[in-house]
């Protein structure tokens, strides 16, 4: 068994990159790929750990983007060598932009009344603040009673406190990845679109820009979705990857290699796959 899409607390996720390693090894997982949201700060750190527990590590990464004005997630994956230094400025440029939208939503939450300060949302998001980090801030100053609650009233696209971020769009982070020797891979296809359609009109149109795999297996998707998704792969010449999207105490209900009440179960053989490619 094989996990190819988790979280540390260098995003979103609140597990640190050390005790990610010794979970996956108590789990019994062969391998692992971090995917953190726009950095490899997690992966960093976790690399020399995972090397002397003897744990196969994979480099991998989760970028927002922007598709029609909709916001779709993009893994990269680099199984064989690691990003190139180019690659790792843009993240650095990307991480800016961030940091300015997170200034500018603080100041959003502030005119509606609200008590939050950046330098609080930095405490607890680290190198990578970002919504996550405001919503468990409003919870915990009891504007809202739940972190989904932050999100719906407040921090949603269509919430009142939403401000824009200058995210890179689809096609142009594809490029990006596969110009840094990485696998450009659509994330949890069933958050895209749930119309077959749909779906099939954005790979044509994004495997032309590049992409190389398609996220098969996910905590989200029942056994039928990841039947259809596979013989999507297929059809389109994608590989299938696979994971449970771990945000730790975050999502407690998603587990690392297992995904939720046992869904998930990626097979060896995809991660072979990437690396033979
Ligand atoms: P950011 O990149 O800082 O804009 O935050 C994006 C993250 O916020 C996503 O990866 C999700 O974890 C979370 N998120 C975004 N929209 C929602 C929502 N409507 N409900 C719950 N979580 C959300
Ligand atoms: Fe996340
Ligand atoms: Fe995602
Ligand atoms: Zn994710």
């Amino acid at each position: 068994m094989i996990d190819l899409h988790t979280h540390t607390n260098a995003s979103d996720g609140t597990t640190p990159p050390s005790d990610l390693i010794e979970q996956a090894l108590t789990a019994g997982l062969e391998a692992i790929a971090i995917t953190d949201h726009d950095t490899f700060a997690g992966y960093d750190e976790a690399l020399p750990i995972a090397a002397g527990a003897g744990l196969d590590l994979v480099c991998g990464l989760e970028l927002s983007t922007k598709y029609n004005k909709r916001s779709i997630h993009l893994l990269g994956y680099f199984p064989v060598q690691p990003p190139t230094a180019e690659f790792r400025d843009w993240l650095r440029f990307n991480q800016e932009s961030r940091r300015d939208r997170n200034r500018r939503l603080a100041q959003r939450l502030q005119s509606l009344g609200l008590d939050v300060k950046l330098e609080e949302v930095e405490r607890l998001g680290r190198t990578l603040a970002g919504r996550p980090h405001f919503a468990q801030l409003l919870v915990q100053k009891g504007y809202v009673s739940s972190y989904q609650e932050a999100f719906d009233e407040y921090l949603d696209e269509a919430a009142k406190g939403y401000v824009d971020r200058d995210e890179a769009q689809l096609g142009d982070a594809i490029e990006r990845v596969a110009a840094a020797g990485g696998i450009p891979t659509i994330a949890h296809p069933i958050r895209v679109t749930r119309d077959a359609t749909t779906l099939r009109a954005l790979l044509t149109e994004i495997k032309s820009r590049g992409l190389a795999g398609i996220e098969v297996f996910h905590s989200d998707h029942t056994p039928e979705d990841s039947a259809e998704y596979a013989i999507l792969a297929r059809e389109f010449g994608l590989l299938p990857t696979g994971g449970s999207d771990f945000h730790g105490d975050r999502k407690p209900s998603v587990r690392l290699g297992t995904g939720v009440n046992g869904n998930l179960n990626v097979p060896k053989a995809v991660l072979d796959r990437l690396r033979n490619q």
